[in-house]
């Protein structure tokens, strides 16, 4: 192991139902788990793209929500201390010379283990960028798509772009730190949740933020540092706002990212795997939900958990070579009981 590096049973590439539930059966073989997503939660796509939509089809639960369905995960795998590393991407993959994969993110974290489960989903969420000439030379130093560390922006005069949650979000939560925060959107209704929208006015009203109905058409600046932003309302001339932080929130779109290059074999962007362990034709990587493909795939959360337990019973034989496997029921087994604490 490298010195900093943290060692754990089975790395997770992906925090979405198909990780979570991964957990679980990992867990019930004792196997620990850290986990890898780009989104600042748990929850993939029902977190993301409808936490609040009804999912008819989820076994045992007539109706439950996306966000209803990640609460309830994140309970049943509590017995087994997962450790989340959010808003990261999971960015490169080599193999230790003791034969364990090294998974480093994008933020340097480091995890090293003899297990690796691809529940990487339809990808990894990136941010939508905003059709500004020139933004790029801002990138990571004045413009940023995500907020990993609220500190980095105390003192600064921040504007936000958009109207959906993120934008709305971190308005509230940046302007007691910012020095000065603007809020600009092109229009003056918001998508976001209707009491964020109601705290939002308030400050407005107060004076406590500047709120915009426009959009940005220019950056201004210098090495990477922004200065100002010329906004254009609907009617009206265009003006410059002094700013030296600009958080665009344009929401997100999904893209395979750098799981491509971690040397497995693709088909059509999906990992190809067989349906007894749900390994990929690298042992030890494992790849299920909705990343892989099979014949007879159906992209079903159902179909996730079922591949998640039978991808538990090969990655176990993996990190526990020198013990026998042993079939048991939640139901009757005291082992698996004491595992979940409910004895
Ligand atoms: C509107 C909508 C409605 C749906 N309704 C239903 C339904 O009723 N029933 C049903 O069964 N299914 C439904 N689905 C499909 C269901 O949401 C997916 O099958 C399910 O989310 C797949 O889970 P997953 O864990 O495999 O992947 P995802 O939920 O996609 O999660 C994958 C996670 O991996 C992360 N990730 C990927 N690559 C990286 C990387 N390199 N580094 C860091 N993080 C990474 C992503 O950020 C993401 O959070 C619906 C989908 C949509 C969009």
């Amino acid at each position: 192991m490298t010195t900093d590096a943290i060692s754990t049973d089975a790395i997770i590439v992906g925090a979405g139902p198909v990780g979570l539930f991964a957990v679980f059966e990992l867990g019930l073989n004792d196997m620990k788990c850290q986990l890898v997503d780009i989104l600042d939660k748990p929850g993939g796509q029902c977190a993301e793209l409808y936490p609040e939509k009804p999912i008819y089809d989820i076994p045992g639960l007539p109706i439950v929500t996306g966000a209803g369905l990640v609460d309830a995960l994140m309970k049943q795998i509590e017995p087994f201390n997962p450790v989340f590393h959010l808003s990261q991407m999971a960015e490169s993959l080599t193999k230790t010379d003791e034969g364990k994969w090294r998974l480093t993110t994008d933020a340097g974290t480091v995890l090293e283990a003899p297990v690796m489960v691809i529940a990487a989903g339809g990808g990894s969420f990136v941010p939508k960028k905003p059709p500004i000439k020139g933004i790029e030379q801002y990138e990571g130093k004045s413009v940023f798509y995500s907020v990993r560390r609220m500190e980095t922006f105390r003192d600064r005069s921040i504007l936000i772009a958009g109207g959906g949650d993120s934008a709305l979000d971190w308005t509230l939560n940046l302007q007691p730190l910012a020095h000065r925060l603007t809020l600009v959107h092109r229009r003056d209704e918001f998508r976001a949740a209707p009491d964020s929208v109601k705290k939002m006015r308030e400050l407005a009203e107060a004076g406590k933020i500047d709120l915009r109905i426009a959009q940005i058409v220019q950056l201004h600046g210098e090495g990477g540092q922004i200065e100002a932003v010329t906004l254009k309302p609907d009617e009206g001339e265009p003006y410059t706002v002094q700013c030296d932080t600009l958080l665009p929130f344009y929401g997100l779109t999904m893209k395979l990212g750098p799981v491509a290059n971690f040397g497995i074999n693709l088909h059509q962007n999906l990992i190809q795997v067989d349906t007894a362990k749900f390994e990929s034709d690298i042992p030890t990587i494992f790849a299920i939900g909705d990343i892989n493909t099979y014949p007879g795939k159906l992209k079903l959360i159902l179909s996730g958990f079922h591949e998640a337990a039978l991808m538990a019973q090969q990655a176990f034989r993996y990190v526990h070579p020198d013990r026998k496997l042993r079939f048991q029921y939640t139901t009757s087994s005291s082992d698996l009981q004491n595992k979940l604490g409910v004895q």
